[in-house]
This record gives structure tokens, C-alpha cells and sequence, in this order.
């Protein structure tokens, strides 16, 4: 099996050539490294039926050859880095998937495609069900990542009912692991990286919103398990244990035994309130998959990992 993966570079693109390298595939690993790093996939280079290509996908995009697999994963996706890159965010969530889906159908490729619990905006339905269509401000900071999910969601499911393309969305939920950037100014590397440098931690609004964090290997597990299922409409994975940032934030200084305090800053525009997925329908067609790594253990390996990126 050959399979191509956009994003390749990136955090959860580099775990997931992996993974399928791990599984006897051929990856071709396309990035153009905006916000991905030769750094998360140097350990691949040099593997048997592993290619990397650095490619823009919102361009024209060639793959010699057969290919049975496409993921797309290419896609700023922490709020600093859509926050920068706006337009190219667009770009990639419209142009891109119409690239990646045009060389599919060429191909008679399978393509999953990565969305994102942000398609339910800041959520009036809690937990989050597949059916729920969600609360997204077009116009707000964040709509650059949201509108451009949510059209390549339309954009997968007309290919796939007006062409046949073979396709699978997974709206993926928030997730950490090693291979996190430690300045995407996310929750998680923001926290670990303020801890270990005996920096205030820097908490948005009271910290009372919600998150649920799930380790990369068990959201991976999860995306291969849906990528071989014969579901076409959008999966939730992610790891449903909910907690406040404060909380989180809490765990963190716990586990680093850093003597930082937590300082509070103001709310992001449009930052969701909650979110937990309801991952009901990835138990039942995904062979009862489940994540399997407690917090506390995922949060240790992480922190090993950001402890030798800093040199500690
Ligand atoms: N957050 C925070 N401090 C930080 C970074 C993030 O309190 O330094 C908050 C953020 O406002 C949000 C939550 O942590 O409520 C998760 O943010 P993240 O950027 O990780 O991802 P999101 O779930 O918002 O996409």
C-alpha cells in the first residue's frame, strides 16, 4: 500500500507516516514547512519506502505512481499560527483539499481528510455529537480555521457523493504528545515550557472553559482505525476526560514540580467555553476503540520530550 500524507511535517503528520511506515506502507510525506519541522521526521529519513517532498499543496500537486491512501493533514492549527497566517489557512483548507480530492479521484485514491472540533465553534451542545452543526462566527479570528474546516467538509462530501471518491472526515479534538512546537502557543506546550523556565503561566480568561486532551498515540490509533472503516460521514476522536484550563494548568505545575505561579490574562475572542467529544460512534465503528493514556502518563512522556528539546 502506498499513501501520501499533506501535513507530513507536521505534529500529528510526522506520528501518523509512522505509524503507517510501521504497518509496511510507503509514504510520500508532503510539507511546504510552515508551521511543520524536518526536525519531527529526520528519524524517517533514510526508512525503507519513506519519501518526504516539500510541496505546497495549494498548488498544483504531481505524485508519480500509485497511490492507494491520501491524508490530508496539511493546515496551520494552533490560534497564534492561524492567527498569523490567515489567508494561507484558507488556502489550504480550500484550494488544498480541492488539490489533494482532484489526485484522489486520479488515482482512485481513499482520502481522509483531518477536521477539527473547531467546526463546532464555541458549542451549544455539550458533549459534542456528530449531528450537531455548531456555533462558528464566521467573522471572528478564528473563522479563517473554522470556515475553511467546515468548507472542506462540504467540499470532501461532494467529491465523494457527486465523483465516488472513496472518503473519511475525523473531526479530531484537542490533542498533545511529543512533536508539539513549543512556541504554537498552545495550552499545553505554552504551560510546560512556561514551567520548566520557572515562568508565570499564563492562564486565558478565569481558566473555567473546558478541554479534553488526548494523547497523539491514541488519536492516531483512532485515525487509522476510521481510515480502514467504511464510514464516509465525520467521526469524532479525541479522549472525552474533560478538565478547566485552570485545572490543566494546575496538573502541569504539579507534574514539572515548578515553582511558577498561575497568572490570568484576557480571553481570546471567540474562545470556546467547552468542549468534550461524545465519541459514541467512534466506540461503535471503529471496533470499540477507546483512548488508553491516562493524562497523567501521555503528560510525562510530553514533558521528557520538551525537556530535551530545551536542552534540560
Ligand atoms: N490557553 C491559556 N493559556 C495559554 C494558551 C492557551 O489559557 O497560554 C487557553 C486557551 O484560551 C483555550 C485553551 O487554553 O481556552 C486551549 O487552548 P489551545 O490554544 O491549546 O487550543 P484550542 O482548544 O483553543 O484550539
Amino acid at each position: 500500500m502506498r499513501a501520501l500524507v499533506t501535513g507530513g511535517a507536521g505534529f500529528l503528520g510526522s506520528h501518523l507516516c509512522e505509524k503507517l511506515l510501521d504497518k509496511g506502507w510507503e509514504v510520500v510525506c508532503m510539507d511546504n514547512l510552515s508551521t511543520g519541522d524536518l526536525g519531527n521526521i529526520e528519524h524517517l529519513i533514510g526508512r525503507d519506502g519513506f519519501k518526504f517532498v516539500m510541496v505546497d499543496v495549494t498548488d498544483f500537486i504531481h505524485v508519480p505512481g500509485e497511490l492507494h491512501r491520501i491524508f490530508h493533514f496539511a493546515s496551520p492549527a494552533s490560534p497564534i499560527d492561524y492567527l498569523k497566517m490567515p489567508i494561507q489557512t484558507m488556502k489550504v483548507g480550500s484550494l488544498g483539499t480541492h488539490k489533494v480530492l482532484g489526485l484522489a479521484r486520479a488515482k482512485g485514491a481513499r482520502l481522509l481528510m483531518a477536521s477539527t472540533s473547531e467546526v463546532y465553534g464555541d458549542p451549544a451542545v455539550h458533549p459534542q455529537t456528530e449531528d450537531y452543526w455548531g456555533n462558528v462566527n464566521p467573522v471572528g479570528p478564528r473563522g479563517v480555521y473554522d470556515e475553511a474546516k467546515r468548507f472542506s467538509e462540504a467540499l470532501v462530501m461532494a467529491y465523494h457523493r457527486y465523483h465516488g471518491v472513496e472518503t473519511r472526515i475525523v473531526r479530531i479534538f484537542n490533542t498533545y504528545g511529543p512533536r508539539m512546537r513549543l512556541d504554537d502557543g498552545r495550552a499545553l506546550p505554552a504551560f510546560m515550557s512556561q514551567a520548566l523556565k520557572g515562568q508565570d503561566i499564563t492562564v486565558f480568561g478565569d481558566g473555567s472553559q473546558t478541554r479534553s486532551f488526548c494523547y497523539v498515540n491514541d488519536l492516531i490509533e483512532g485515525i487509522w482505525r476510521l481510515s480502514e472503516s467504511d464510514e464516509a460521514m465525520p467521526v469524532n476522536i479525541g479522549n472525552p476526560h474533560e478538565m478547566t484550563i485552570k485545572e490543566f494548568a494546575e496538573t502541569v505545575v504539579k507534574l514539572t514540580g515548578s515553582k511558577s505561579s498561575i497568572t490570568y490574562h484576557p480571553l481570546p475572542e471567540d474562545d470556546p467555553k467547552q468542549r468534550r467529544p461524545d465519541i459514541t460512534r467512534a466506540r461503535e465503528l471503529l471496533d470499540g476503540w477507546e483512548p488508553q493514556v491516562p493524562l497523567e502518563q501521555g503528560l510525562r512522556t510530553t514533558l521528557e520530550y520538551f525537556q530535551s528539546k530545551l536542552g534540560l
